[in-house]
Order: structure tokens, then C-alpha cells, then sequence
């Protein structure tokens, strides 16, 4: 068995072992791996990753046409992206603003299923942190629910990694969830946890696990920006 597949077996058993019989889908998030990597994920059983980086995952995109994948974007959105990422991308986990979700839901082609979204949560207020304050939740998600061509799934965060504050933070983002979904939301998909805390994550409720280098080792730096 090649390393790839033994991490990707291990990390499914430590899942379904978090897990205790509920469904926690995994994303094998492959920026900064090679699309000989991702091949070998495929090949040992895996179907969904998650990028980071426009330019870096269009060109696996592309060498792996040939393969039934499921693409998450993961990564900070810029609005001179939003064309190409709903066209190329099944899901898309870090919307924080109006403006990008409506960009998204305006050049996502027709012929396509709407695209799934999850909204990113700073949800410990984190200076200097990626995703909107949690009071900000509930009006964006009204408005992407109004937006035709998307389909709102669910809830994303990257808490601090720290061993006491991150499940305090899990357990915020689940509260949330249980809130939106209260007020009549029909969301399914709470997203935490990485390599390093997605046991915690499970704990506290996730449905949906981000784990990179726990199954393909260091990532290569460089390539993100094509030096590599
Ligand atoms: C890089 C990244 C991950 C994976 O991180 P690992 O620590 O390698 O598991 C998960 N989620 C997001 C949003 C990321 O950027």
C-alpha cells in the first residue's frame, strides 16, 4: 500500500472511530500536492478535495479531467476569481461577503447543479482572521438563500489551534448552526476540522472534516504560486 493510502485508510478509521455511527464526510485538501497525489488518493477510494489557490487548482483541475472528482474551494476569495471558481468548483466553503456570493451565483452556468456553499465563520473574532463576525451570519445567509443558482449547505470555521479555545469554538459554531437551521434554514453541513483537532471537531458536532497533510505528508511550499 503507498503511504497515501495507508494515511487516507488511517484517517477514515479515526473518523468513523470520532464519528460513533454518525456521518462525517471527508474533504482531502490537496493544495500544495501534486495531481500525482490526488491520482493516488482517487485510486485508494477518495473522491472530494479542497483547494486553496485559484491558479494551482485549476491546472490539477485540468490533469485530472478525466476523473468523477468533487472540487471544493477552501481558500480567500477575490472577486476577479468568482467566474472561474462556479465554473470549475462544486463547493465553495469560504463566502464571507454578499458581493462574492452573488458573483459566484451570477456566473454559475446554467447546465450545472447550484453551487454548494458554506459561509466562513471567524467565530472567535479573531483579529486579522478570514470569515464574517457571527452576528453577521444571519443576513448573509439570508441572502445567499435568495440567490437561485446557489444552494447554502452549511457552515465553515478554522479556529485558533489551540487545545483549550478550539472546542469552546466548535461548540460556537454548532450552536450557531442549530440556530440558523431554528429560524427555518435547512443546513446540513457544519465544517471543522483539520489535521491536527478533527477528533475534537467531531465532538462537537461536525459533519464534514478538512484534512490535508494528516494524509499526504508536508506540503510542497512553492507550488501554490506555480514555482513548483
Ligand atoms: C490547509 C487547510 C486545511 C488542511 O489543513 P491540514 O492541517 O493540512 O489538515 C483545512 N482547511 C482549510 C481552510 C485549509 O486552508
Amino acid at each position: 500500500m503507498t503511504t497515501i493510502a495507508a494515511n487516507l485508510q488511517a484517517s477514515l478509521a479515526r473518523i468513523e472511530a470520532a464519528a460513533g455511527g454518525r456521518k462525517v464526510r471527508l474533504v482531502a485538501v490537496s493544495k500544495g500536492q501534486s495531481a500525482a497525489s490526488i491520482r493516488g488518493a482517487h485510486a485508494a477510494g477518495q473522491h472530494v478535495f479542497g483547494e486553496n489557490y485559484l491558479q494551482e487548482a485549476l491546472a490539477k483541475i485540468v490533469q485530472l479531467k478525466d476523473l468523477a472528482l468533487e472540487w471544493h474551494f477552501i481558500g480567500p476569495l477575490q472577486s476577479n476569481k468568482t467566474a472561474a471558481i462556479a465554473q470549475h468548483f462544486d463547493w465553495v466553503q469560504s463566502v464571507e461577503r454578499e458581493k462574492i456570493a452573488q458573483r459566484l451565483n451570477d456566473a454559475r452556468p446554467e447546465q450545472r447543479f447550484p453551487l454548494h456553499i458554506c459561509l466562513q465563520v471567524n467565530i472567535g473574532n479573531e483579529a486579522s482572521k478570514h470569515g464574517l463576525s457571527p452576528n453577521a451570519v444571519l443576513p448573509l445567509a439570508q441572502a445567499v438563500r435568495a440567490l437561485p443558482r446557489l444552494k447554502l449547505r452549511g457552515l465553515m470555521a478554522i479556529p485558533e489551534p489551540d487545545a483549550v479555545l478550539a472546542p469552546l469554538r466548535f461548540k460556537q459554531l454548532r450552536v450557531l448552526f442549530d440556530e440558523l437551521n431554528n429560524e427555518g434554514f435547512e443546513l446540513d453541513t457544519l465544517s471543522m476540522g483539520m489535521s491536527d483537532d478533527f477528533e475534537t471537531a467531531i465532538a462537537c458536532g461536525s459533519t464534514m472534516v478538512r484534512i490535508g497533510t494528516a494524509i499526504f505528508g508536508p506540503r510542497v511550499p512553492g507550488r501554490a504560486v506555480g514555482l513548483q
